[in-house]
C-alpha cells in the first residue's frame, strides 16, 4: 500500500512544472512574449528593414510613416531597425552574463556541496568576497580599462552573478551528498564525476532555471543602464543608447524614449513573471526523500520494540505523555473530552496520531505543548518532553521550550501568518527573541532556512506579505520557523490538509527529509492513514478521546486490531473520507491561533 500511495504522488508530480506552466495565464502569455522577443533577436538581419547604423539626414527625427515605420532617430537612423538589432544586443548580453554565471557558479557549488572540506571552504571565500565586492564599482572600472568592451563588460557582470548560482547549486549538492543511493553509486565504482552529473545536476537544474529567469532581467537592466550612461561603443545599436538618445529629446520627440524603455520593460518583466511564476511552481525537491525507510528503521529497533506503548525511560523520551485528561467547562459542568490517555516517543522517531475528526488528537497536541485553548484544563500523571518532566515547570520555563526544543507547525498556514507583516519579519523576529540572534544574523538564518524548505528565491519570499505566496509555500515558510531553532520534537498538527494533493505530497516528504537531517523526533496528526503509510514509523489510533490500537506502521496496516483502525485505513486510501465533513469538524474545534501566545 505503501508503494501504491508513493508511485502515484510521484506521476502527479512528475507532471506537473512544465504543464503548469502553460497552464497558467501568466506562464502561457510571459513564455509567448518571450519566444517573440527571442525570435526578434534571432532573426534581425531579416527582419531589420535598414542598416541600423545607416544615416540619413532627411528621416532625423522623423515621426513613424510608410518608410520608416517609427520613424528616424535624433541622428537620422531607422529607430525600427535599430529596436530589431537592439533586441539581439539585449539578449547576447544577457546570455553572456547568465553563461558566465552559470559556468562559474554551478560547477564551483556543486563541487563545494559534494566535496565539502577546502573545496568548500575556498569556494565560499571566494563567493562571499565576490559578493561583499560594490560590483557597479568594479564595472565602470572594467568599463574604463576595456575601453568599454561590450564582451568584456557582460561577463564581468556575469563573473557578479556566479554567487546567486553557487549557494544554489552547493545547497542542493550538499542535500544530496549524503544520500544512500550516492554511497551505493560509489560502491558500484561510478566517479565522482558522474555522479555529480547525474544525481546532484537533476537536482538542481530547476532553480537554476528560476535563478535565470531572474538574473537575466538584471542584466538586461545594467547592461541598458551602462549604454544609456554612454558607456558602451557607440556602433552597437542598443535599447539603453536609444533611451539615451530619446531622453536628451523627450520633450520635442517623446516617442523616441518609449520604443525603446517599452521593449526593455516588457521584456524585464516577462522573465520577472516567469521566474516568479516557476518558482511558485517548482519546489526544490532535493531527491532525498525516497531512500529514507532503511535508515529510519535503524533508528526505530535501536530506540524502540514492536509494541509501542511506553517502552521508554521518561528521561531518555523524546516526548511522554502519562494518563492525560483533558476537559472543557460546559453548563452542565465539565465535559472530558480526552479521557487518561499515555505515549511515548523515542528520539528521533516519528508517530503518526491518527483518527477521526473530534477524536482527540488536537487536543492531545496542545496539550504537550502546553497551549491549550481557553476554558481547557487538562491533567496528568507526567509529560516530559526531552526527557524533562514539564508540568512541574513553571509558566515561563515551559513556554521557553517553544521554538527551541519543540517545534510546531500548524494545520492552516495561511491563517497562522499575519497579513500585516512581511515573511522575514515573521521570521526574523521570533529568531531574535527565542534565539536570541542579533538582527543580521536571524535574517541569515531566516535566508538559509527557506532555501532549506526548497524556497528558490528566499530574498523575494523575505519581503513578501502572506497573501502574496501560495498556500503550499506558506507551509514551507511556518516549518522553516519551527525547525530553525533545531528542535528535538517537531509537532505537525495536519500539516498538509489544507493544502492541494501536489502539494501536500511534496511537503510530507520535506518534513521527512528535515526529520532525518536534523534527527528530531516528529510527530504527525492526521486523519489520513495515506499519510501515515508515507512517513511513520508508528502509529497511535485515537476515538473517542481514547487511544484504541498502538502499532508498529506495517502491522497496523496488514493486521489492524479494531475495526475502526481498518475503517480509517479504507477510508483513507480509496479517497472516501469527505473533505468537507473533516473541515467543518476543523472549524468547529479550536485552532492554534486563539491560543498562541
Ligand atoms: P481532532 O482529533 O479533530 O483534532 P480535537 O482534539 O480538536 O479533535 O477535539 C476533540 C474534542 O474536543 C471534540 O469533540 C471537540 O468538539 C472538543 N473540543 C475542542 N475544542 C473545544 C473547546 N474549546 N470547547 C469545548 N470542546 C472542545
Ligand atoms: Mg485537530
Amino acid at each position: 500500500m505503501t508503494a501504491a500511495i508513493n508511485i502515484e504522488t510521484a506521476k502527479a508530480r512528475r507532471e506537473s512544472v512544465a504543464r503548469r506552466f502553460i497552464r497558467r495565464p501568466a506562464g502561457a502569455v510571459s513564455l509567448s512574449i518571450l519566444v517573440l522577443v527571442v525570435l526578434v533577436g534571432l532573426l534581425a538581419p531579416w527582419l531589420s528593414p535598414y542598416d541600423p547604423n545607416f544615416v540619413n539626414l532627411k528621416i532625423t527625427k522623423a515621426p513613424p510613416g510608410a518608410d520608416h515605420w517609427l520613424g528616424g532617430d535624433s541622428s537620422g537612423r531607422d529607430v525600427l531597425s535599430r529596436l530589431i538589432w537592439g533586441t539581439q544586443t539585449t539578449l547576447y548580453g544577457a546570455l553572456l552574463a547568465v553563461a558566465t554565471g552559470v559556468i562559474t557558479g554551478v560547477p564551483a557549488g556543486v563541487a563545494a556541496g559534494y566535496f565539502g572540506r577546502a573545496t568548500d571552504r575556498i569556494c565560499t571565500w571566494i563567493s562571499d568576497a565576490l559578493q561583499a565586492i560594490p560590483g557597479m564599482i568594479i564595472l565602470l572600472i572594467v568599463a574604463a580599462g576595456t575601453g568599454a568592451d561590450f564582451t568584456i563588460i557582460m561577463i564581468t557582470v556575469g563573473v557578479f552573478m556566479a554567487p546567486g548560482y553557487f549557494r544554489i547549486a552547493r545547497s542542493a549538492a550538499l542535500a544530496v551528498r549524503n544520500e544512500p543511493y550516492i554511497d551505493a553509486a560509489r560502491v558500484a565504482g561510478l566517479t565522482d564525476l558522474r555522479i555529480m552529473g547525474r544525481h546532484v545536476v537533476t537536482a538542481v537544474y530547476a532553480p537554476i532555471i528560476i535563478q535565470t529567469a531572474l538574473t537575466a532581467g538584471i542584466a538586461m537592466g545594467l547592461q541598458a543602464g551602462l549604454q544609456f550612461l554612454g558607456i558602451g561603443s557607440a556602433s552597437i545599436p542598443s535599447w539603453g543608447a536609444m533611451m539615451n538618445d530619446g531622453f536628451r529629446n523627450m520633450l520635442t520627440e517623446p516617442l523616441l524614449l518609449l520604443w525603446p524603455a517599452a521593449a526593455l520593460g516588457i521584456t524585464i518583466a516577462v522573465l520577472a513573471v516567469m521566474g516568479s511564476t516557476l518558482a511558485d511552481l517548482v519546489v526544490v525537491r532535493k531527491p532525498a526523500a525516497r531512500s529514507t525507510r532503511k535508515s529510519r528503521q535503524r533508528t526505530r529497533r535501536e530506540f524502540a520494540p514492536a509494541t509501542g506503548m511506553m517502552v521508554h525511560a521518561p528521561e531518555k523520551a523524546a516526548a511522554r505523555i502519562e494518563n492525560l485528561r483533558v476537559s472543557y467547562a460546559g453548563h452542565g459542568g465539565d465535559v472530558e473530552v480526552v479521557h487518561g490517555i499515555s505515549l511515548d516517543m523515542a528520539p528521533g522517531e516519528v508517530l503518526g496520531i491518527v483518527g477521526e475528526s473530534g477524536s482527540g488528537k488536537s487536543q492531545t497536541v496542545f496539550s504537550l505543548l502546553g497551549l491549550l485553548p481557553a476554558g481547557g484544563h487538562a491533567t496528568a500523571d507526567g509529560i516530559w518532553i526531552d526527557g524533562r518532566e514539564v508540568t512541574r515547570m513553571g509558566s515561563a520555563e515551559r513556554a521557553g521550550l517553544l521554538g527551541r526544543t519543540i517545534g510546531y507547525i500548524p494545520q492552516e498556514p495561511m491563517s497562522n501568518l499575519d497579513p500585516c507583516y512581511t515573511i522575514g519579519h515573521q521570521l526574523v523576529e521570533p529568531l531574535r527573541s527565542v534565539l536570541k540572534l542579533p538582527r543580521a544574523e536571524a535574517r541569515r538564518t531566516a535566508v538559509a532556512m527557506l532555501e532549506r524548505v526548497g524556497i528558490v528565491d528566499p530574498e523575494r519570499v523575505m519581503n513578501s506579505y502572506p497573501h502574496q505566496i501560495s498556500g503550499g509555500m506558506a507551509q514551507r515558510v511556518l516549518i522553516a520557523g519551527a525547525v530553525a531553532g533545531r528542535p528535538s520534537l517537531l509537532v505537525a498538527d495536519e500539516p498538509t490538509t489544507a493544502l492541494d494533493v501536489t502539494v501536500q505530497a511534496e511537503v510530507l516528504e520535506l518534513l521527512r527529509e528535515l526529520q532525518q537531517e536534523y534527527n528530531m523526533a516528529l510527530m504527525i496528526v492526521t486523519h489520513n492513514f495515506g499519510v501515515v503509510a508515507d512517513v511513520c514509523d508508528r502509529v497511535v489510533v485515537m476515538q473517542h478521546g481514547n487511544i484504541v490500537e498502538v502499532g508498529e506502521v506495517e502491522q497496523i496496516f496488514g493486521r489492524p486490531a479494531q475495526a475502526y483502525t481498518g475503517e480509517l485505513i479504507r477510508a483513507s486510501l480509496d479517497g472516501s473520507d469527505s473533505r468537507s465533513q473533516l473541515d467543518a469538524q476543523w472549524n468547529k474545534s479550536n485552532s492554534m491561533q486563539e491560543v498562541a501566545p
